[in-house]
């Protein structure tokens, strides 16, 4: 079962009924007609909308969608790939002074959203792979942890941000997204790093992909930001580039920490991600704490908040 749905001019409306006569079926409610053919059945409803739905819903609706419209589709399909293509990294830029950046924590109900740009260079990549560094998500809390510290002893220089969980839950309120506070987070990680290594030649800022570039470059936009003319984005780049599995790894390493210091806050260990088991844990802590200890611990408008309520 495809569908298909698009809304349509009244006029149109008029010939597809015209069009369907012979085809047409009891009307639903605040439909204009449906009609049932071998390909679809098609319903049109008063706002103009019209659902082709069936086996082969594409055949029925090629007739009514205009010449213009399938060619501004496709405008807009190329326009995105372009936008990809243009801030892809170049393949190059892996093996070179370039500086990486990811975050940690965004997934998590309970603790801050950690994020680090590393700046590496050309002749640190082979040590950086020689003592392990990957993507931090294949790695348990005690390599991270062992790892981050191999990373600061090298002295590859970073800078580290961390959301914590007040601040993340008063942007929110504000009606940030959680698209735009990674983005700013990592802007700021980058400008700080930039400051911290002056001079360093680096050919390119690698950014973990979360969201397309375009979208990156708008919330920087709506900050008054712009965007570093060197910026790619790839997802999964931790695979790619070292200096964005350095970044997960030490973003990682301080998220793990952060969720140690707020299980020893509130006496209680806390669970990462934000699985069913996180709504229990929720419950037992507002039995414990009261309701008014989540907002310094948790990412308040994720769903477990109210789910949490079922344990109570
Ligand atoms: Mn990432």
């Amino acid at each position: 079962m495809g569908q298909k749905a698009a809304t349509f001019p009244k006029d149109t409306l008029k010939q597809m009924k015209n069009h369907y006569k012979d085809h047409l079926e009891a009307t639903p409610e605040w439909a204009i007609f449906r009609a049932k053919t071998n390909n679809a059945v098609i319903t049109a409803y008063q706002s103009g909308k019209v659902l082709f739905q069936g086996s082969r819903p594409d055949l029925e609706f090629k007739k009514w969608i205009s010449q213009s419209s399938i060619q501004k589709e496709i405008n807009h399909k190329e326009r995105k790939s372009t936008l990809q293509h243009h801030f892809h990294p170049p393949e190059t830029l892996f093996s070179r002074n370039h500086i990486g950046s990811d975050e940690s924590g965004t997934g998590d109900y309970f603790g801050p959203i950690t994020t680090c740009a590393v700046y590496v260079k050309e002749e640190q990549i082979t040590l950086l792979k020689e003592i392990g560094i990957q993507d931090s998500k294949n790695l348990t809390d005690e390599k991270i942890k062992e790892l981050s510290k191999h990373i600061i002893e090298i002295e590859v220089p970073y800078s580290l941000m961390i959301l914590h969980n007040e601040k993340y839950n008063q942007l929110q309120k504000q009606g940030w997204s959680q698209g735009k506070m990674k983005t700013m987070l990592h802007a700021s990680c980058i400008s700080s790093l930039i400051k911290k290594i002056a001079d360093a030649p680096y050919e390119g800022i690698i950014i973990d992909q979360f969201c397309m570039p375009d979208i990156y470059e708008k919330h920087l936009t709506s900050e008054r930001k712009k965007i570093d003319d060197k910026t790619f984005f790839i997802t999964k780049a931790e695979n790619y580039s070292i200096a964005v599995a350095a970044g997960s790894i030490l973003a990682r390493a301080s998220f793990v920490k952060e969720m140690d210091r707020l299980g020893q806050l509130i006496g209680t260990p806390l669970l990462k991600g934000a699985s069913s088991k996180v709504d229990q844990l929720i419950a037992n802590i507002i039995r414990k704490k009261g309701e008014q200890i989540l907002p310094s611990i948790a990412k308040l408008h994720f769903a477990n908040t109210k789910k949490a309520h079922k344990y109570l």
